[in-house]
């Protein structure tokens, strides 16, 4: 996926480097491997990972302030995470289901929802 977006370099990098982690990290993480790449200032980090989540191509969890790659094409689906409390991986699912639920909840009151949040917090396969 190419980003097309000023600060194209410094946005790639650090998409690239989430990517190959594999897992959410948080900006300071982030900030600590790419100091070597040129990537010094936090607010480099924040402006990068502010436009990666605009793009759609990152999540932050917000429970972990951390951020992790989005697994894929989400159409008018919402994201919901699993949180591995053992291992820390997160695993995202996609639910149209949540998604009309959600809608048909708020048109009860007339809110509107603009970002919502679904973080399951527990163990994964793997570790239990
Ligand atoms: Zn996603
Ligand atoms: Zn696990």
């Amino acid at each position: 996926m190419s980003l097309k977006i000023n600060n194209e370099t410094h946005a790639n990098k650090v998409y690239n480097f989430l990517k190959k982690k594999k897992k959410p990290l948080s900006a300071y993480e982030i900030l600590k491997e790419l100091a070597s790449e040129g990537i010094s200032a936090p607010t480099t980090i924040y402006r990068a990972l502010n436009k990666l989540v605009s793009n759609g191509l990152i999540h932050k969890i917000e429970s972990l302030n951390a951020w992790t790659v989005c697994c894929g094409n989400h159409d008018n689906k919402v994201p919901i995470f699993e949180i591995c409390k053992s291992c820390g991986n997160v695993t995202e699912h996609l639910d149209i289901n949540i998604a009309n639920s959600l809608k048909s909840l708020s048109e009860k009151t007339g809110f509107l929802a603009d970002n919502p949040i679904f973080e399951i917090h527990g163990q994964c396969n793997n570790c239990i």
